[in-house]
């Protein structure tokens, strides 16, 4: 199964992708993660990166869909994988078509998180994640179950997103709307897409998610 997770900043893809990935044996791709990855190295690539992250603006499709393109090609994509963040823009949407039909592959379903953008600022300034595996909580929306340690790996150490700052979300929500929001009457056309009251408890999220795909 092709999934993809479409939404704004904090809408909860990242929450419901490592979700999915657990319940359902998917891969979850996360392009936000990778560049991370990538500005932690220090790579070329993440050089490029790191100043569009830093202030907000989305990266070059270029990079990103070089990224995409070598990753789902790889051995834990070829039972299914979940796109998390990635496409973001209509360019990146039709180089995804064009890299799944080379593969013969066939995107099953484009899921979009609906929520408002007040709850968005308050989801992404509470944001913090295990600096161990990754796994995502919230200041108040998702502690973990003892104080301080990790649910999932039993670390003490967590991390915050440089860009997670009053002032760049701002900036990456106009992003969002200007050139993302366009990429979803792109997939209305196809007949793929979905959406999902991103505004609910995470738990029912997840529910709903999951009925979409037991259809
Ligand atoms: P995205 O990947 O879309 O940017 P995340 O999954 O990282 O978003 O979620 C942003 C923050 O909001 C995280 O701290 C997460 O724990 C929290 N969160 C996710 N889904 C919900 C929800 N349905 N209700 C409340 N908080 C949520
Ligand atoms: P969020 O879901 O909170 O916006 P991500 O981790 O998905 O965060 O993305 C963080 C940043 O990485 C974005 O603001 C942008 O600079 C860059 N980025 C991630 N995915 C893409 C993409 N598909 N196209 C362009 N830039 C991207
Ligand atoms: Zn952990």
């Amino acid at each position: 199964m092709i999934l993809i997770l479409f939404g704004p900043p904090g809408a909860g893809k990242g929450t419901q992708a490592q979700r999915i990935e657990k319940a359902h044996g998917l891969v979850q791709l996360s392009t936000g993660d990778m560049l991370r990855a990538a500005v932690a190295a220090g790579t070329e690539m993440g050089k490029l990166a790191k100043s569009k992250m830093d202030a907000g603006a989305l990266v070059s499709d270029d990079i990103v869909i070089g990224i995409i393109n070598d990753r789902i090609q790889e051995d834990d994509c070829k039972d299914g994988f979940i796109l998390d963040g990635f496409p973001r823009t209509v360019a990146q949407a039709e180089a995804l078509d064009a890299m799944l039909s080379n593969q013969s592959l066939k995107l099953d379903a484009v899921i979009e998180m609906k929520v408002d953008d007040a709850a968005l600022v308050e989801r992404i300034a509470g944001r913090y994640t295990c600096a161990g595996c990754n796994e995502g909580y919230h200041d108040t929306n998702l502690k973990p179950e003892v104080e301080g340690v990790c649910d999932n790996c039993g670390s003490t150490e967590f991390k915050r997103r440089p860009d997670d700052n009053a002032e760049t979300v701002g900036k990456r929500l106009k992003e969002y709307y200007a050139q993302t929001a366009p990429v979803l009457p792109y997939y209305a056309d196809k007949g793929v897409l979905q959406s999902v009251d991103g505004m609910a408890a995470i738990d029912e999220v997840t529910s709903q998610i999951a009925n979409i795909l037991a259809v």
